[in-house]
């Protein structure tokens, strides 16, 4: 509605009567478009019985959407400036709750089995600062939070790398790192319009729909995301050159056996293998 934080002119009123100037350091790149912000909600498939994590809530924009269609938020906002702000605006739902700190730095996991203890439905959404948006995703991912989905708003490239598939020129370890956890999909485009300063690149809505179990078996988790990471050390190097110059130790004619016991052919590159056959291969490694 027009009473809505994310409209145009509600903001500037807000911006203007704290006196507030916007911290690049801190990705505060504040959402003006009610209709962008429905939709991340709606890619979210929350319900009034639903409780949402918010990162970030900068002067409420995002949260109010949350209140108005779940039973209780919880926001994370790091900047001091902004709670005073939030106490004010976010005044007409009693059931969100900010708190003062750095997502990175807090213990997420125990917040969310605390302030959402009976509650069977848990979302991640959130408009993320953009210089911490892969520390921040693979926090929430690697502490396996009891969440259902995670819906971020972020860069439209890192997006476009964490949903990526094998042979793509976006496939990576990011992609491996986060589809262990999440199915991942990217849902839409955002313009830089819609937010106030405009950031300088596009944004796109990120879903992470969390698995229940991994999608591959691996025997050592550490030591197959390494292997992932090693495959992608030098993109143009076939896996069998990336793989002997990451383990000096191991004799080079032992890792093309490895390789060809995997059924992978050392002369193919990292970006052409499924994470099935980074599990297989890591596998086959660590004996
Ligand atoms: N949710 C608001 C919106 O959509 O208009 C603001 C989004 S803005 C892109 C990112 C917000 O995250 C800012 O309010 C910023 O102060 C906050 N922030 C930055 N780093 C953070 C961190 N490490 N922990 C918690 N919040 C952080």
């Amino acid at each position: 509605s027009e009473k809505d934080i994310a409209t145009p002119k509600r903001t500037k009123a807000i911006l203007e009567k704290y006196g507030f100037s916007f911290k690049k350091s801190l990705g505060q790149n504040f959402l003006i478009d009610t209709n962008i912000l429905r939709r991340i909600v709606d890619a979210a498939n929350v319900t009034e019985t639903s409780g949402a994590v918010e990162i970030g809530p900068g002067i409420g924009a995002l949260t109010e959407q949350l209140a108005k269609r779940t039973k209780k938020v919880v926001a994370y906002e790091i900047d001091q400036r902004l709670i005073p702000i939030l106490e004010d605006t976010l005044s007409p739902y009693p059931h969100v709750k900010v708190i003062h700190g750095d997502v990175l730095k807090v213990d997420v996991k125990e917040m969310v089995n605390k302030e959402f203890e009976n509650m069977e439905d848990v979302a991640v959404v959130a408009n993320l600062p953009y210089y911490v948006t892969t520390p921040i995703l693979m926090k929430l991912l690697e502490e396996k939070l009891p969440v259902r989905t995670i819906v971020v708003m972020i860069q439209k490239e890192v997006a476009e790398r964490i949903a990526a598939g094998p042979n793509t020129k976006n496939y990576g370890s990011l992609s491996i790192a986060a589809q262990y956890y999440a199915h991942a999909e990217t849902v839409f485009t955002v313009p830089k319009t819609v937010f106030v300063p405009q950031p300088n690149v596009d944004s796109a809505i990120l879903r992470l729909t969390i698995r229940e179990e991994p999608p591959v078996q691996v025997q050592d988790e550490k030591f197959f995301f390494e292997v992932v990471r090693a495959s992608f050390a030098q993109r143009r190097k076939t896996i069998l050159n990336n793989l002997s110059h990451h383990f000096p130790d191991l004799n080079k004619t032992e890792i093309e056996k490895v390789l060809q016991h995997s059924g992978i052919d050392p002369k193919r590159r990292g970006e052409s293998l499924s994470m099935e056959e980074f599990a297989k291969l890591s596998n086959f490694l660590i004996q």
